[in-house]
């Protein structure tokens, strides 16, 4: 059973999350502020984390920021009534995969929750690693290095990546990606995979020894993304 811990400080959308989610079959555990979710986070592991952005005692961003540091592997949602985009990508950069803006449409809730959960999930992927240039990426291990050295990504960063190197030098659309790496249901805006993107370049670079090592990821306006064959 998936295990799902729920921050919301408001009492009617707190308890509307906690027993829709337990209806769907999900252990919840829900807290009222980021004190007591940092506590609960320290206690139990969890596959998934609703974070409402604006908590009574904490900043949410900061209380993001420190569940992605003690739950690694957990998918962080962050709930936000501010639709501001400021928001959400300072959320995004502070660790999270994914953002629902307030107020939340239960089915949506639902559907992504179930999208994110299923692709973390338990199916072993079967394909070889790819290797593109400097670029290696194991799908099967989850694990990407770069000219021999491995570079951490985040869960969502990681599935981008291979996503992309599955057809290097073939140009992938927005929708595609958002809809293959997060969720076939997506009907929001696009933000998520420009910070996501801006992430994976900043880590690749980092990684690096050389310029020439960095596999070069483009920018199509008005369509998507597209992993450079590398130069020979
Ligand atoms: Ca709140």
């Amino acid at each position: 059973m998936s295990k799902l811990l729920v921050v919301e400080d408001d009492d009617t959308i707190g308890k509307v999350l906690e027993s829709s989610l337990r209806l769907h079959g999900y252990a919840v555990s829900w807290q009222r502020t980021g004190h007591d979710a940092l506590t609960e986070a320290a206690a139990s592991e969890f596959d998934l984390v609703l974070l409402d952005l604006g908590l009574p005692d904490l900043d949410g961003v900061e209380v993001c920021r420190r569940l992605r540091a003690m739950l690694p592997s957990a998918v962080l949602v962050i709930l936000t009534a501010r639709t501001e985009e400021m928001d959400v990508v300072v959320g995004l950069e502070a660790g999270a995969d994914d953002y629902l803006t307030k107020p939340v449409r239960l089915g949506e809730l639902l559907a992504r929750v179930r999208a994110h959960l299923r692709r973390g999930g338990t199916s072993a992927p079967t394909s070889p690693a790819l290797t593109i240039g400097h670029l290696r990426v194991d799908t099967a291990g989850r694990r990407v290095s770069l000219a021999g050295s491995e570079v951490a990504l985040r869960s969502k960063e990681f599935d981008l990546l291979a996503r992309l190197a599955e057809e290097p030098g073939v140009a992938v659309s927005r929708e595609t990606l958002m809809s293959e790496v997060w969720d076939e249901h997506w009907y929001g805006s696009t933000k998520t995979l420009d910070v996501h993107i801006a992430a994976l370049r900043r880590k690749l670079a980092a990684s690096a020894t050389s310029t020439d090592q960095v596999p070069e990821i483009s920018t199509l306006r008005g369509h998507g993304y597209r992993l450079e064959r590398p130069r020979s």
